[in-house]
């Protein structure tokens, strides 16, 4: 992957510091809460100060959003505090309003960039603007509609274009909200290496306590920006109450992170190693995954086998797996050594678990 801070973006063209911070809450949520978090927010990394106001929830009967109502609060934490504003976009009245209103930065949700239909009315109603529009990955994880977006956006001449990462659902039962898949984010980074990309923590993890790991991860995959909720009184938000930080919170872990700014060759490399190791690690856990399943399946196979009482080991199976798998490390470089050590710890890993089965 490219070292994008060696490119010229607009967030060099508008001076915006590295990383760029959006915070602010879930959802506006009343007059005085949008004032009080933005206070809270003034003198702090934060650039940029988000809030929802039209909220698109997966069910209906949560809440919904205050809608236009906020914008007024956004104008408002503008003159108080200086912070320039963003909100989520989801339709042609939502950005003629929030250009109207003056709104710095507008994103678009999730459940959004899965619909074509939805997008292309989007990059229509914002032809041509110099405000910022970042995309948010689509709900499930298909990189082409993220990429789609993109080339929509692009399309409609918006110059300040960037995209959020912010996780993909699964029906899998993991430790996130929604799974990072860190791979698709490096893969659209490769594909336009000069746009702006922003992790969300807050949506990935769906838990507090899990946001410094993620946003860490994210630097050292050279993200260039993080956007985190972040609420006065996170337990008592009205939407996303578990995700949300508080502005002191966001303080400490602005500080706590290992902030890497390249300025001189040895910076440089150090940077290049710790986005190579960074996405060593992505790939670790997704091979500790993968065996994972693997074992769970063979479980399965061994439920099977002792239904019918047949034995474990089964040598001609073993041998057309192993044969093939040498053929296919061969594809990859590896070599026959190799592949066949790591299948027999795999296969012994297996036995054993599928003993366990049988003799439960
Ligand atoms: C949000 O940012 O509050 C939001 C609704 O996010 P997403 O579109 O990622 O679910
Ligand atoms: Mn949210």
């Amino acid at each position: 992957m490219e070292n994008k801070k060696e490119m010229r973006t607009w967030l060099d063209d508008m001076d915006l510091p590295h990383p760029l911070v959006i915070a602010g809450p879930c959802s506006a949520e009343t007059e005085d809460q949008v004032l009080k978090i933005a206070h809270d927010l003034k003198d702090t990394d934060v650039n940029y100060y988000r809030a929802g106001i039209w909220k698109p929830r997966t069910r209906p009967g949560n809440f919904e959003g205050v809608g236009a109502i906020g914008l007024k609060w956004l104008q408002k934490v503008k003159e108080e505090t200086g912070l320039k504003t963003a909100t989520e976009v989801a339709n042609r009245a939502h950005v003629d309003l929030a250009l109207e209103h003056d709104v710095d930065l507008l994103w678009i949700g999730a459940r959004s960039t899965v619909s074509p239909f939805i997008v292309q009315e989007i990059a229509d109603a914002l032809e041509g603007t110099d405000k910022i529009v970042l995309i948010k990955n689509p709900v499930n994880p298909d990189l082409s509609l993220w990429l789609g977006a993109v080339e929509r956006l692009y399309s409609a001449d918006i110059k300040n274009l960037g995209v959020i990462h912010r996780g993909f659902s699964t029906y899998e039962k993991t430790k996130y909200r929604n799974i990072p898949e860190w791979q698709m984010a490096i893969e659209l980074q490769s594909k336009f290496p000069d746009l702006p990309i922003i992790n969300d923590p807050s949506h990935i993890t769906g838990k507090r306590d899990m946001i410094f790991d993620v946003s860490q991860t994210a630097l050292d995959l050279n993200f260039d920006g993080l956007m985190i909720e972040t609420h006065h009184d996170p337990d008592n938000a009205w939407s996303d109450a578990a995700q949300q930080v508080t502005p002191k919170r966001l303080v400490q872990i602005m500080d706590d992170l290992r902030i890497r700014k390249e300025t001189d060759e040895e910076a440089e490399y150090n940077s290049k190693l710790s986005n190579l190791r960074a996405q060593i690690d992505v790939i670790d856990n997704q091979i500790i995954d993968i065996l994972g399943k693997r074992m769970k399946v063979s479980g399965g196979i061994g439920t099977l086998k002792k239904q019918k009482n047949v034995a474990v080991l089964q040598t001609n199976r073993w041998n057309a797996i192993l044969g093939k798998m040498i053929l296919e490390g061969e594809s990859q470089g590896l070599s026959e050594e190799f592949v066949l050590r790591m299948f027999k710890a795999i296969h012994q890993e297996s036995i054993n678990h599928q003993e366990k089965i049988i003799n439960a």
